[in-house]
């Protein structure tokens, strides 16, 4: 199907030749006028997918109870960065906020900040915390106080690079347009750009074999650790990924909760691809962060103590209500829903 953003891309490949999948998936989610982010339904029942800010409170609570307890554990400084990358519809933070009311000296002491670069959900995020300040990347955070950092599902939405091992060469998986329908994209081979060095040494590949690398993501966690390293503070991510370094092909695109193809309707679809999480921690141990950790969601939020916040919710509810809080909690913490496949990277900035 031609879209608005396939037009423009056809154009691009005509002019320039096929394109990285990195500079696809860039413009499919961000393009100012016709990227994927820039409509404001694309979250929850009635949207392509529902993430775990969007199943309960819940997890939103438990992030700000996390939250609490490092600012305990920085000593309450009485200013603090309270960073959100792609806070989406803005739900995490408002019940982060909410949490906050339990510990009045923490919500004082902490100024929003979010990372966002879709104007349409920047709007959305306004209605649930009108006091945020906005930042279209990193580069303009502040770095005059500690530094409280999260994000869910945010590192899958960076651009990445596929890789292909063909003749005993890397070769870089490329958008082109179909030679027999020039109104359709499709896939190309050509020479491996320098975001092959990224691909992990420890593993040997096999003819056939497809590799991923993501430079903006690893940019990012380099920027973050360091600025950590300097000034203190914590981090908390979420994201659906993998924790030892793996090959395969993890693109996807994803539409009204069913899976398609990533190349058939550019800006309409949500496309993502799995985390490298080995990746992700090594960046940060590069730079001197050592207090890292990573683990699947469903056993950190129990560890923090989902199961009891459920209980508690549901103490006193309607049958039907204590259902929902159930489904809620299966939703997030089993290893055949979000248990599993999500997982849970922190780091501080602790020695
Ligand atoms: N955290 C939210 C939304 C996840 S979707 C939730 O859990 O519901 C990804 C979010 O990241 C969106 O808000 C999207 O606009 C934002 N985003 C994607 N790429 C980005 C980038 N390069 N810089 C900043 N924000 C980005």
């Amino acid at each position: 199907m031609t879209t608005p953003l396939s037009r423009l891309l056809s154009q691009q490949i005509h002019a320039h030749g096929p394109m990285t999948v990195a500079d696809y998936m860039a413009q499919c989610l961000m393009h100012p006028q016709h990227g994927y982010y820039q409509q404001q339904r694309v979250f929850g029942r009635d949207g392509d997918f529902i993430t775990a800010p969007e199943v309960s409170q819940m997890f939103g609570e438990i992030v700000g109870l996390w939250l609490i307890d490092q600012w305990q554990q920085l000593g309450c400084p009485a200013r603090c960065h309270l960073i959100e990358f792609g806070p989406g519809r803005g739900t995490l933070m408002a019940d982060i906020l909410k949490t906050a009311n339990l510990m009045p000296a923490f919500k004082a002491a902490v100024q929003v900040h979010f990372v966002e670069t879709s104007q349409q959900l920047r709007a959305l995020q306004k209605e649930k915390v009108a006091t945020a300040t906005w930042h279209d990347d990193i580069t303009s955070l502040p770095d005059d106080a500690p530094l409280l950092i999260v994000g869910n599902e945010f590192f899958d939405a960076l651009p990445i690079h596929q890789f292909i091992f063909q003749n005993r060469v890397w070769h870089e998986r490329l958008v082109g347009i179909d030679p027999d329908d020039d109104t359709k994209l499709c896939w190309h081979i050509g020479p491996a750009s320098a975001a092959v060095s990224l691909i992990s040494p420890s593993l040997s590949p096999s003819e056939g074999d497809m590799a991923e690398a993501c430079p903006a993501a690893l940019s990012i966690m380099h920027s973050l650790a360091n600025q950590l390293g300097a000034i203190t503070g914590a981090a908390l991510f979420f994201d659906y990924g993998y924790l030892k370094p793996a090959f395969g092909d993890s693109f996807q695109a994803l539409k009204a909760h069913a899976y398609v193809d990533p190349l058939a309707e550019p800006g309409l679809a949500d496309l993502t691809a799995h985390v490298n999480f080995h990746a992700l921690a090594e960046s940060a141990y590069k730079v001197g962060i050592s207090d890292i950790s990573l683990a699947e969601q469903g056993q950190w939020l129990m560890a923090m103590g989902l199961g009891q916040r459920a209980q508690q919710l549901a103490s006193g509810k309607s049958a039907t209500q204590q259902q929902d809080i159930l489904v809620a909690l299966k939703r997030l913490t089993a290893p055949d829903e979000m248990g599993q496949l999500f997982k849970t990277l922190t780091f501080t900035s602790k020695a």
